[in-house]
């Protein structure tokens, strides 16, 4: 690890100005990526901006037809939240399914969503329920927001707030784990709602992407068959030491069909 200033605000105004005013530092959540990072020195950021102590950053409000999450709310937070549970049983059943009790315990919504990691959950529900990122900056949309392998929209230096989730008529989500790690080494998230049908499709390609041919069959006729006979070509999705491109291919189908049932 290299040496780094250590900086703890309590308020997002003061977090924004520390990470202005270098912009070589870095925003911490819960550190489940950023510290392994650190400690392989694949980072160095000259200062760390932790966001722990920034109350205003957590919690779940409903606005309109929206769940508003705050960028460090936890995972077991989102699993448990009642507001959540009520109206998108579909996230907090996806938040439940991420990694292991301690992951869910320090890993956080907005550390999820500004990694874009290609296995993660997140990904799939944020553009599948068509979400809005909102920053210290501007509200950027899910469709605007994934831009390739651990890369966002996100400027150097701006901050994650919150995401607005448009509440659905209905959602599912439906992942194969990686038996070691519970990454996805696929998922579908689908969701029908003011957006119409949306599809996404994690762990399966280098970002996560939605599915036209699926959406357009879920729009004909909301059920599983209607995904059954659509096949994900293998072009272009990850192989790996866990999985072929073709398996990855095949599981898009089944994780599809298994989303449609579950919502
Ligand atoms: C063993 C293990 C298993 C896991 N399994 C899963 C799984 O099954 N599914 C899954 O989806 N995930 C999984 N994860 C990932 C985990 O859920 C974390 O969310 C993820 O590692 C990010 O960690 P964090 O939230 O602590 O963010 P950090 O590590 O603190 O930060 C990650 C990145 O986001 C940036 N960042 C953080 N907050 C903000 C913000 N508000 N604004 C702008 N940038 C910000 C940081 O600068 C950093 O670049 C797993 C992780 C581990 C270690």
């Amino acid at each position: 690890m290299y040496d780094f200033a250590y900086h703890k605000p309590s308020s997002i105004a003061d977090a924004v100005k520390l990470l202005s005013e270098d912009p070589d530092a870095k925003p911490i959540s819960g550190g489940m990526t950023l510290l392994p990072a650190l400690k392989h020195r694949l980072n160095r950021p000259t200062a760390l901006i932790d966001l722990s102590a920034i109350a205003e950053l957590r919690g779940v409000k409903q606005e309109g037809g929206a769940l508003v999450i705050g960028a460090m709310t936890k995972h077991v937070e989102v699993a448990t939240n009642p507001l959540v549970l009520g109206a998108i049983p579909a996230l907090a059943k996806m938040a439940a399914s991420i990694g292991d009790t301690q992951v869910r315990n320090r890993g956080t919504l907005g550390g999820s969503l500004a990694n874009n990691d290609p296995a993660a959950d997140y990904p799939a529900a944020a553009l599948a329920l068509g979400a809005s990122f909102i920053t210290d900056r501007r509200s950027i949309p899910a469709d605007d927001f994934f831009q390739g392998m651990f890369t966002t929209a996100l400027e150097p230096g701006e901050l994650l707030i919150a995401v607005s989730f448009p509440i659905p008529e209905k959602a599912g989500y439906a992942k194969l784990r990686n038996p070691a790690s519970r990454y996805a080494m696929a998922g579908v998230f689908v969701a029908k709602g003011g957006q119409g049908v949306r599809v996404a499709v994690n762990g399966a390609g280098p970002c996560v992407f939605r599915q036209p041919e699926m959406e357009a069959a879920l729009a004909a006729n909301w059920s599983p068959e209607a995904v059954a006979g659509i096949h994900q070509s293998p072009d272009d999705l990850n192989s790996d030491i866990h999985g072929s491109a073709e398996y990855r291919a095949h599981l898009v189908t089944v994780m599809a069909k298994r989303a449609v049932a579950a919502a």
